[in-house]
């Protein structure tokens, strides 16, 4: 017999686990359908971000960055740590309990919540009366069904043409997380947000690392000012970074791979690397789903149709997250998820999609919200912008991490913040300050007016503010 639900969500990542608390919190009958399985065979709700995405990246780099510190800036604060050693299964072990503690985390919310967990690939089955008949199909085969269904099954990463990730030679961000042993060379191909976080773990641990990227330049969508900051810094760091490169042929032998590829002067060139991590982007997850089954429409990317609120073409069937439009991030899912719960319950769920945070965890940390000049500028906007370098921080020169600059970029006219660039120490945790002033439509005078601690980094912010008025205390 069918077990009948108010909500079935398909899809435990963050856009999914988080619509499904919501709903049971709301006092609907939830259950969560999720096939990721972990290494034991067993459920790993939480999808890619908790389990090769958001998480397991931080948690290296985090563990880079203590080994990259320890092996070069300790010194500089008068300490000394004999032989640095590496016992890298140990740091990813430690990767794996993070994963795990999470996973373990999403289990225990969804029974406090009392929300059913299906382990197993959900997909369509067919139209009901009041609804859509669902199958599960996993260690057991169950028949759901729900009077409404939020898609949220993700994304899956892009392949090569004529170079399939095998995991061990040519990685995904799957196997870029559980690399056996640092290799001496490695490639990446491309210089996205995946890309450079992976490169710098690499690079941290030991590893000569190339990134080759199609377009013309680092970080098109960042602000100009950040992006040539933050080729300069990570050029010094000795990330190998070549632009305007097509790649032709990759080929693996025994001891690596081969890429064939034509840069930027057209020239014919070619890179010989242990490993190479393919990080180009990242395709919607409907696989298994069965979307024909109920007419449920996609696009021509792949990717579930809705409009500004989620809503498919079929009444009742709701998608968020990376398998819908708009920015790949797991908070975007997770405020999609909430937001489509309140709706299903017949209240107002928000998202403000203009203040969606962005943040690149490398070191220094890249963070915005908002435009940039340039995107302000070809919309005819007239904007002023005030900047403050991280070196005349206080708090950034006793941490001994001076990289970088806040910028900030207001309305000429009315003073409202239209966008914040942080490349810096910390830029993922004081972004959150600018995403609240432009949440509440703050103007660069409202920031340049709030008392912030001294010595902080936040002083940074306040002195960027003031800078849009070409004022400054110089904290
Ligand atoms: C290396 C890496 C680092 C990242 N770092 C960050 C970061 O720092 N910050 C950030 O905001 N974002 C980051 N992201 C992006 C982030 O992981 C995604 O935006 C986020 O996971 C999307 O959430 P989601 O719920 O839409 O999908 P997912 O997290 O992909 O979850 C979808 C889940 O649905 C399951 N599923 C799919 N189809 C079915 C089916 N038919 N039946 C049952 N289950 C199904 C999948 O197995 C998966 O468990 C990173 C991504 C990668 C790859």
């Amino acid at each position: 017999m069918a077990h009948a639900f108010d909500v079935v969500v398909i899809g435990g990542g963050p856009g999914g686990y988080i619509a499904a608390i919501r709903c049971a919190q709301l006092g609907m009958k939830t259950a969560c359908i999720d096939d990721w399985t972990n290494a034991a065979g067993g459920p790993a709700p939480g999808g890619t971000c908790t389990n090769v995405g958001c998480i397991p990246s931080k948690a290296l780099l985090q563990s880079s960055e203590n080994f990259e510190q320890a092996a070069h800036h300790f010194a500089d604060h008068g300490i000394g740590v004999g032989e640095l050693q590496l016992d890298l299964k140990k740091m990813l072990a430690r990767k794996d309990t993070v994963v795990k503690q999470n996973n373990d985390g999403i289990q225990y919310l969804f029974k406090k919540n009392k929300i059913a967990f299906f382990h197993g690939r959900g997909a369509f089955a067919r139209t009901v009366d009041g609804g859509y008949e669902l199958a599960v199909t996993g260690a057991s085969s169950e028949t759901l069904t729900a009077k409404h269904v939020i898609v949220a099954t993700g994304s899956s990463p892009r392949q090569l043409p004529g170079a399939a990730f095998d995991e061990d030679r040519i990685l995904s961000n799957d196997g870029a997380l559980r690399i056996p042993a640092v290799p001496k060379t490695l490639g990446v191909v491309g210089s996205g947000v995946i890309g450079l976080e992976m490169g710098s773990v690499w690079r941290r641990l030991g590893a000569e690392v190339t990134i080759l990227e199609a377009l013309p330049s680092l970080l098109p969508m960042a602000d100009e000012a950040v992006a040539k900051e933050a080729l300069k810094v990570f050029t010094r760091q000795g990330l190998k970074l070549q632009f305007g490169v097509r790649i032709n042929d990759v080929k693996t032998t025994k001891k690596g791979v081969t890429v064939a590829y034509t840069d930027a002067k057209g020239q014919a060139a070619s890179l010989d690397v242990e490993r190479l991590i393919v990080s180009i982007g990242r395709v919607p997850h409907t696989a298994g789903l069965n979307p024909e089954a109920v007419g449920l429409r996609l696009d021509d990317r792949g990717a579930i149709v809705v409009d500004d609120e989620c809503r498919t073409n079929l009444k009742g069937v709701w998608a968020v997250g990376d398998v819908v439009r708009g920015p790949m991030l797991a908070h975007k899912a997770e405020e999609e998820g909430v937001a489509v719960a309140e709706r299903i319950a017949g209240q107002h769920g928000h998202v403000d999609f203009n203040t969606i945070p962005w943040v690149i965890y490398t070191s220094p940390e890249i963070a915005w919200v908002g435009q940039t000049e340039a995107q302000l500028k070809a919309a005819g906007r007239a904007v002023k912008t005030g900047h403050f370098p991280f070196m005349a921080n206080g708090r950034a020169r006793a941490l001994g991490d001076t990289t970088g600059f806040v910028k900030f970029i207001a309305d000429a006219k009315t003073d409202e913040i239209l966008g914040v660039h942080v490349i810096g120490p910390f830029a993922s945790e004081l972004i959150a300050e600018a995403v609240v002033a432009m949440s509440f439509k703050a103007s660069a005078e409202d920031i340049a007016r709030i008392c912030h601690a001294h010595p902080s980094l936040s002083e940074a912010t306040k002195e960027a503010a003031l800078a849009v008025d070409k004022r400054t205390l110089n904290l």
